[in-house]
């Protein structure tokens, strides 16, 4: 079986090796945007399709027989170019997102709809922030005259804070590590997308032991994609694959 999986998450390079170790043939797509990407096994492709319709028309020349869509929570746009064409070209699809982060009890959780929301929070919160968002939309963050600790795998897009140290690194990490990493920085509140998962989890355990209030950005998801199938699981996904045929129903 032809699979086609849209990829740049942990969850996209273990479904990745499942189906190789299975031997399916599998193409992972990366966005291309991380200089030197975690590469899953298997084929792989990188960069855009060209929107909707050059997916489309990627999915016939190859001959794709299913669709998983296991990029990030926060990608924006790909989900919806995903379930574009594949209704167009009656290709089977289904989403592969693991579960947000929920609250503990000791959390002092801030939630935000999105990265403006987030920094309107960040003044009455604390004055050094640690922030780990992603190096997109930081613009958001531009405008305010806090101290930042800007942590991501690539160097982040301008416009930054004026105060601002930049950490380039990549999970996982632990809470020993990211606990001395914000007593180190003086760290007074957490900014975080409700990415989920394990590997970058320890930032929100060592704020509990902290004490420090953290700013959750929310997902859109639940109304970005009504009409795709979506599991949360990487074996879910391979049952769901191992009923799932071009032409029947997603
Ligand atoms: P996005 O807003 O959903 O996508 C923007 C454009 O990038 C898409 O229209 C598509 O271009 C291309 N693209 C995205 N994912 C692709 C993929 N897996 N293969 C081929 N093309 C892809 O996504 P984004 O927020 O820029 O994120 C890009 C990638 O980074 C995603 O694949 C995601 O899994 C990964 N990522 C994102 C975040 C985040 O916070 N946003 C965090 C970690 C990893 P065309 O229209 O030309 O096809």
């Amino acid at each position: 079986m032809r699979v086609l999986i849209l990829g740049g998450t942990g969850e996209a390079r273990e479904l990745a090796k499942e189906l190789v170790a299975r031997g399916e043939h599998v193409v992972s797509s990366l966005a291309g945007r991380v200089a030197r990407p975690k590469l899953p096994d298997g084929e792989v492709r990188v960069g855009g399709f060209g929107g909707p319709e050059g997916l489309a028309r990627w999915l016939t020349e190859n001959d794709v027989e299913a669709v998983i869509d296991a990029t990030h929570p926060f990608a924006e746009r790909i989900g919806a170019n995903a379930a574009t064409a594949a209704r167009e070209t009656n290709t089977p699809l289904l989403r592969l997102a693991r579960p947000g982060w929920t609250e503990e009890p000791g959390d002092d959780w801030h939630w935000a709809d999105d990265l403006e929301h987030a920094a309107s929070l960040l003044p009455k919160l604390g004055a050094r922030v640690f922030l780990t968002s992603g190096r997109q939309g930081l613009a958001a963050f531009a405008g305010l005259d806090l101290w930042f600790l800007i942590r991501c795998v690539d160097p982040p897009e301008a416009p930054l804070p004026r105060r601002h140290e930049v950490l380039l690194d990549r999970g996982p990490y632990t809470v020993e590590r990211e606990r001395a990493l914000m007593r180190r920085h003086g760290i007074e509140v957490l900014v975080t997308k409700d990415s989920g998962g394990a590997m970058t989890a320890a930032k929100l355990t060592a704020a509990r032991e902290l004490g420090l209030p953290v700013v959750v950005v929310r997902r859109l998801e639940g109304r970005r994609r009504p009409e795709t199938g979506s599991v949360t699981t990487v074996q879910d996904a391979l049952t769901w694959l191992s009923g799932t045929r071009k032409g029947s129903p997603a």
